[in-house]
């Protein structure tokens, strides 16, 4: 299995990476954040508990993500392997997903971090703020707080794989094209 996970803070372009790579290798993408919003649009009752949380720009509890995790990884049993976008977002997420993906006879591949400044990743929110219709990308305030939670809660996250040798940095500016290059060189590195 090809088990990925795309990591780096808010804005740096998981999603539209994520988006290639499911393409290219027939995985699945699970990505936290969409399917938070997609409860928030069914008015679930976990939508409706996520929603001021997520509009505030903070975690939602741990326990809620790993077991939307844990539910989708249970109904795919014969996929090619996994995208993991927005998830793992803390130590306890990231520890949860090894015991998980263990149980399943299988691991973590790589992870690939994409670095981006914060001015850029600024600038990029604020910009799909005009579109998105998300509260989050509304206003700068919120967006700093989003980069303070990822600063404080999430980075730590790339010590934890490198210690695995599974980190792999690489630069989110340039081209999306560009970008893509460098995560299937990056990708070959494990195969
Ligand atoms: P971005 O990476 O641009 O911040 P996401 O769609 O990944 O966008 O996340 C949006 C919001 O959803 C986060 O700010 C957070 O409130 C919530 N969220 C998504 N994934 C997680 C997670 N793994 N743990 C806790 N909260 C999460």
């Amino acid at each position: 299995m090809l088990n990925i996970v795309i990591f780096g803070p808010p804005g740096a372009g998981k999603g539209t990476q994520s988006q290639l790579l499911i393409d290219q290798f027939n995985l699945i993408h699970l990505s936290t954040g969409d399917i938070l919003r997609g409860e928030i649009a069914q008015g679930t009752e976990l939508g409706i508990k996520a929603k001021s949380i997520m509009d505030r720009g903070d975690l939602v509890p741990d326990e809620v993500v790993i077991g939307m995790i844990r539910s989708i990884l249970e109904k795919n049993p014969n996929a090619k392997g996994f995208i993991f976008d927005g998830f793992p977002r803390t130590t306890v997420q990231a520890e949860s997903l090894d015991q998980m993906l263990n149980e399943l006879n299988t691991s973590i591949s790589t992870m690939l971090s994409l670095d981006v400044d914060v001015d850029e990743l600024t600038k990029r929110l604020l910009e799909r703020g005009k579109s998105s219709g998300r509260a989050d990308d509304a206003n700068e305030s919120i967006i700093r707080n989003r980069i303070k939670e990822y600063n404080k809660k999430t980075a730590p996250l790339k010590k934890f794989y490198a210690k695995q040798n599974k980190l792999q940095s690489i630069t989110g500016v340039g081209s999306v094209d560009s970008i893509y290059t460098k995560i299937c060189e990056a990708i070959d590195q494990i195969k």
